[in-house]
């Protein structure tokens, strides 16, 4: 099996060393990612400029980095390898659940793949100060692919991996909560800059991916493409008749 890994933390994260290595007990990996950070750059492709796809090694993996976003990188690396039967993103840095998922790059990377009909994962998990124990969140990384790879009809799946995780739970994505909110501060030239923050939420979905993480449990989110609102769509056509 053919397993692009990629990120958007940037090629040299500890989080993308970490997911490669499990991959690695999967079938053949090849790393592809940003040569810089490229977190919430959403869905982003670059079209105004050429890129390269340049070699690097990553803990003796085969590497390269590419001067783009995301989504760049698993459409050069699906270009430069042929069959992928797989892509993995992350280990992201931090969640991406709720409104996030629209944001993040992690993600962005997994759905590239997804257009291209690669079954694809995005993983991510808390940053900490301390820095990360991949070798504790190893096993659930190694779980969720192979729940995934036992799923054919599944293309798309979101994980969040909590610390000490005490299971795993299927879940849909948090929508009640915006964590981005603005805040203004002034530089040292007296000029009025923005920075975007997040607060913490009150109110948790149960059953949801910030529930789950929030509960100590591994969140698993499929993902789809088609972002119709199927029920609006039924009621729009109700209440106009095509003509
Ligand atoms: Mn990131």
């Amino acid at each position: 099996m053919r397993i692009l890994v990629s990120n958007d933390d940037g090629v040299f994260s500890p989080g993308i060393a970490a997911l490669a290595k499990v991959a690695a007990e999967f079938g053949q990996v090849r790393v592809v990612a940003p040569d810089v950070e490229q977190s919430a750059m959403g869905h982003a492709i670059t079209v105004r400029r050429p890129l390269h796809y340049t070699r690097t090694i990553i803990d003796g993996l085969e590497a390269y980095r590419v001067d783009g976003t995301p989504a760049d990188c698993v459409a050069l690396g699906t270009h430069h390898w042929d069959s992928v039967d797989l892509v993995l993103s992350g280990i992201n840095l931090g969640y991406n659940i709720g409104h996030n998922i629209w944001h993040s790059g992690t993600v962005a990377a997994a759905k590239q793949a997804a257009f291209l009909r690669i079954p694809a994962m995005a993983f991510s998990a808390p940053h900490t100060d301390g820095g990360t124990d991949y070798e504790k969140l190893a096993p659930f990384v190694r779980s969720a692919i192979e729940t995934f790879l036992a799923l054919p009809d599944m293309l798309l799946l979101n994980v969040n991996l909590p610390e000490n995780a005490k299971g795993v739970r299927w879940t849909r994505q948090s929508v009640r909560h915006y964590e981005g909110y603005v805040v203004a501060g002034e530089d040292p030239m007296g000029r009025t800059h923005y920075w975007f923050a997040e607060e913490p939420t009150e109110e948790v979905e149960e059953g949801s991916d910030r529930w789950a993480v929030e509960n100590g449990y591994v969140s698993l989110t499929p993902l789809r493409l088609d972002l119709t609102d199927e029920t609006l769509l039924a009621r729009s056509r109700a209440a106009v008749p095509k003509g």
